[in-house]
């Protein structure tokens, strides 16, 4: 009995690391695949190793998503194309370098590629998604959107935008049968860290995880319908307890009295 096909799924950051997997795997569960990123000879090589062996009709995009104009194309796709299913927003660059010795200018192109490039893709597919009444975004966020202490500030900053980003999506979007999902991967073996100024092999290898094992949990945590997945975290009641806190406190935030703690010298 033939099954029923899982549609296109267009994957930001697919030249490499872990948009690289994401494309293949999603390959095998027989999506066909639209893979964006700047490096085109990579593109393509991962297309033709892709298609040989899945069968999936493997397309590429080379673009520049820190380039408005590039984006634009992407979005132009994502909101004309009726095949696409599933957005993965995978692209991103960090560093660990402090804020005091990094670069202004550096520091806004990651926010330009980690913050409003997935921000304007999820604008461009979402209507889309609700009209047909089923589509799904998978946000590569980070550990660092709860623990921003780790690394650049703005990385974490950025990675914080994208996790928050997620939740209020997938709080507006369930009803219309929309699924959003949040991964924050952990230090991960790709070219990631080098790219940063960080070499993965100066790392400690008990907190590195293979990008294979991390986007094989991470689907699997899509497939559950998790809203937020962090495969390397053992102790899950933490992250648990962490997300019942916010949440009873979101009740309590607002009020049109202070807090008796700043009354008191009135
Ligand atoms: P990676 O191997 O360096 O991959 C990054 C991908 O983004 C590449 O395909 C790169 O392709 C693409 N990219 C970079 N700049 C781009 C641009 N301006 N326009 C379009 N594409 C661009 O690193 P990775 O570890 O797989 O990173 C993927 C995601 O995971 C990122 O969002 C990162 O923040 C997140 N993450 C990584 C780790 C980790 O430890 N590795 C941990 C937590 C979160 P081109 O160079 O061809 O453009």
């Amino acid at each position: 009995m033939a099954h029923t096909h899982p549609g296109t799924a267009l994957v930001t950051g697919a030249s490499s690391g872990i948009g690289a997997l994401y494309a293949d795997r999603l390959a095998q569960r027989g999506y066909d695949l639209i893979l964006v990123a700047r490096n085109r000879e990579r593109l393509n090589a991962l297309a033709n190793t892709i298609s040989t062996r899945s069968g999936r009709a493997v397309e590429v995009l080379p673009a520049d998503l820190g380039d408005r104009a590039a984006l634009a194309r992407v979005e132009d796709l994502l909101r004309e194309d009726a095949s696409i299913t599933l957005l993965v927003n995978n692209a991103g660059i960090g560093t660990h370098t402090p804020l005091l010795q990094s670069d202004v200018e550096q520091m806004t192109r990651m926010v330009d590629l980690n913050v409003t490039a997935p921000m304007r893709l999820a604008y461009a597919v979402a209507p889309a998604f609700v009209a047909r009444g089923r589509g799904a975004i998978i946000n590569i966020a980070s550990i660092v959107a709860i623990a921003p202490e780790l690394l650049n500030g703005v990385y974490g900053g950025s990675k914080a935008f994208v996790l928050a980003f997620s939740q209020s999506l997938r709080h507006e979007l369930a009803a219309a049968g929309v699924q959003v999902q949040a991964v924050l991967p952990g230090a991960t073996a790709t070219d990631f860290w080098a790219i940063g100024g960080r070499p993965v092999e100066n790392l400690d290898p008990r907190i590195v995880m293979r990008a294979e094992d991390l986007v094989d949990a991470a689907l699997l945590g899509f497939e559950r319908g998790e809203a937020v997945t962090i495969p390397s975290l053992h102790a899950s009641e933490k992250w648990d307890a962490y997300d019942a806190a916010r949440l009873a406190m979101a009740g309590q935030l607002s009020s049109n009295t202070v807090a008796p703690r700043y009354a008191a010298a009135r």
